[in-house]
């Protein structure tokens, strides 16, 4: 589906988008690899059920604040790229990118759901 916006606008978007799913990847990446990171400190051949109890345990509640942190960093660096190409909503100036809005679809700004086109 084409999209509605008018070019400058769409490219700032997908300049936006494009920055928004190379961090994904990278937070993916930490993800996927932090539970294989932790097993591998830990010593996983040791035949004590504990330490690999503790190796779940440490890689789960590692995962999860690398998860907080990532989707954190990756919002705030959207808007931050939002507000430095000025894609930005002309009646409540709040940016217009949000990886699930479909502005480049409706037209619509995803906060205050006014008509930008
Ligand atoms: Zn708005």
């Amino acid at each position: 589906m084409k999209s509605i916006l008018p070019t400058e606008l769409e490219s700032k978007r997908l300049a936006i988008a494009k920055s928004h799913n190379l961090l994904c990847v990278y937070m993916l990446a930490l993800v996927l690899g932090t539970p294989l990171l932790v097993i591998a400190v830990f010593d996983i051949t040791h035949p004590s059920l504990k330490t690999g109890m503790v190796a779940l345990v440490v890689a789960v509640v590692v995962e999860g604040l690398i998860e907080a942190y990532g989707l954190r960093h990756i919002v705030q660096r959207d808007n931050e790229l939002c507000r430095q190409l000025g894609y930005l909503c002309p009646f409540c100036h709040e940016p217009l990118y949000q990886s699930r809005a479909a502005t480049w679809a409706n037209g619509l700004c995803p906060k205050c759901r006014k008509g930008i086109v």
